[in-house]
């Protein structure tokens, strides 16, 4: 998921800081590691992780970098063209980083919430779209170190988890949306694809 755009830049030049020069060009050079839609990587239900190693944490490496420079929220493995269940995601600009390796939603409320979001495989995270989701979600899951997860969200962090485990079966966040938003949205990707 992408960050929601940011109106004011306040970012100060401090020594061995990035400018923000330096930073739009680590984004542009991320998103160029982000498929984009219609890719069909985009489309394809991931494949579980069946044993979290070397070469996933490599992948988890990856994605952590993509999405940091990308000024991403989240980011699943599909949108660097991976067919693993892997998702990373910052819940809030405080918070480190989560990992979570095969997630599984095993509760959601009933409350659902409709809420702007955008997406690093649509338009780079320009195309902002009204999605409802569950207000809270109870996921479990494997962390980077093959631990089990079993984790509890709600609001921001818990709309983060339900896009990113979306990419994992092929979900987009215009699938979810109105069927008006859906036809503006697929029109606005066409127009600027
Ligand atoms: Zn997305």
């Amino acid at each position: 998921m992408s960050e929601q755009p940011v109106e004011q830049q306040t970012a100060e030049e401090e020594e061995g800081r990035p400018t923000p020069e330096e930073r739009r060009e680590w984004r542009l050079a991320a998103l160029q590691l982000v498929r984009q839609f219609p890719d069909p990587a985009l489309r394809n239900p991931a494949r579980p992780v069946a044993e979290v190693d070397e070469d996933v944490r490599r992948l988890v490496d990856r994605m952590l970098d993509i999405m940091d420079r990308a000024h991403g929220v989240g980011l699943a493995a599909p949108q660097v063209g991976v067919s693993r269940r892997v998702l990373v995601y910052r819940p809030s600009d405080e918070e480190q980083p989560r990992v979570l390796i095969n997630p599984e939603l095993v509760e959601r409320s009933e409350e659902t919430e409709t809420g702007t979001e955008g997406c690093l495989s649509l338009l780079g995270g320009e195309l902002q779209v009204p999605v409802p989701r569950h207000m809270r979600v109870r996921v479990e899951a494997r962390d980077a170190g093959g631990d089990q997860v079993d984790l509890e969200a709600e609001g921001f962090e818990a709309r983060v988890i339900q896009h990113e485990i979306d990419h994992l079966d092929g979900v987009l966040i215009f699938d979810r949306a109105g069927d008006q938003e859906r036809r503006e949205a697929l029109r606005e990707l066409r127009l600027r694809a």
